[in-house]
């Protein structure tokens, strides 16, 4: 099959690979009908996320139909599905108690051999173990396009993660600093959970985006004190900082951007004068947050396709990760 391969420090290519085959009882063989390049994928190539060997797929959005099946995953033959990014086991205590982001295994797909050693889905054909906790059958979302439902496995389930974590309620002024794919989901979670939402980022033509495109109040900066919550969708220090002075006294701080060796020194007795209530969200909840990710797109309270402004083929992904790269792209869909 083709598929998009880490060729090397920053590079990807298309390469000809092996089919995946069933391995494990609880394995799918999904073919892949749509995927998509995630921020992510750019810390994989970029080192960030340590681990990904030369010649490994790289992806993890995607929609496809199951063609092959493990004994127990045996119904979701035939059926279209969603697939999450990240894969839990289902068995484990946090499994069992629905906190699957923490699931024992850590494991995602195609990200390197730190998380589990699982090819990804830019690819014609992608095997997901443990299938009935990481797919989601879309048979009740006939006409409900692929490019919306496709980001309840990643960036969307994310957003609702972000605004469950932060506490949104109706009514509430949110700030979220960071206009890529990850802050305009968590904008959009926010927003359909009723609150009044400004999306703030350093880039004038991210903010232009935002505002243009979904319709956001947005600004390059925002006063002191604000707003009830801010989200930092950016996971840099700058951005944290800022969201910490935008929040109001005794508001929320919700942290979804990522980090990983960085270290700030927490000016505590400002911190706990204002009484801040700092959140961390770990990596997202996605087999929690789909099924209200899905139910708000089909019923059209959540459109997250504005955000797709290229659409490719598999073929054609070093030029969709430049145009991503470059920020020339938003979101950039491919289809094997
Ligand atoms: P992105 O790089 O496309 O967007 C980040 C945006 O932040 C850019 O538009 C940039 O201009 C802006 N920015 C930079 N510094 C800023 C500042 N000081 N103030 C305001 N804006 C600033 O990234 P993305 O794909 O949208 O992802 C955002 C973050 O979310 C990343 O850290 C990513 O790793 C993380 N993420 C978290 C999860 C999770 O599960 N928690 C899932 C996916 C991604
Ligand atoms: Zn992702």
């Amino acid at each position: 099959m083709r598929a998009v391969v880490f060729a090397g420090e920053g590079q990807v290519r298309v390469d000809e690979v092996a089919d995946p085959a069933v391995k494990g009882a609880g394995d799918a063989i999904v073919r892949v009908e749509i995927t998509a390049i995630c921020g992510s994928d750019l810390h994989v190539l970029d080192g960030k996320t340590p681990g990904m060997r030369v010649g490994g797929v790289i992806g993890h959005e995607f929609i496809g139909v199951v063609e092959d099946a493990g004994e127990d995953a045996g119904k979701l033959v035939g059926r279209k599905v969603l697939g999450s990014f990240l894969i839990a086991c289902g068995r484990c205590d946090a499994c069992r108690t629905r906190r699957f982001n923490h699931c024992s295994e850590g494991r995602a797909l195609g990200v390197g051999t730190l998380f589990g050693d699982l090819d990804g889905a830019q690819a014609e054909i992608v095997r997901v173990p443990d299938a009935l906790v990481n797919l989601i059958p879309l048979d009740g979302f006939a006409g409900i396009a692929d490019e919306a439902l496709m980001f309840c496995g990643d960036i969307l389930a994310t957003g609702i993660h972000a605004a469950r974590v932060a506490g949104v309620a109706p009514g509430e002024e949110v700030a979220v600093f960071g206009a890529g794919p990850v802050g305009l989901c968590c904008s959009l979670a926010a927003r359909d959970a009723g609150a009044r939402v400004t999306v703030v980022d350093t880039d004038a033509a991210r903010v232009e985006f935002a505002r243009v495109r979904l319709g956001f109040d947005g600004s390059d900066a925002i006063e002191d004190g604000a707003v009830d919550i801010a989200v930092d969708a950016v996971g840099a220090i700058p951005a944290l900082k800022a969201a910490m002075r935008a929040a109001r006294d005794a508001g929320r701080v919700a942290v979804v951007g990522v980090y990983g060796a960085e270290r700030y020194e927490l000016p505590l007795g400002r911190v706990w004068n204002r009484e801040l209530d700092l959140r961390f969200s770990g990596m997202a909840n996605v087999q929690d947050c789909w099924e209200q990710a899905l139910a708000a797109v089909s019923s059209g309270a959540i459109d997250p396709t504005p955000l797709v402004t290229h659409k490719l083929g598999l073929d054609d992904a070093p030029e969709g990760y430049e145009l991503f790269r470059s920020r020339e792209a938003m979101k950039v869909i491919m289809r094997p």
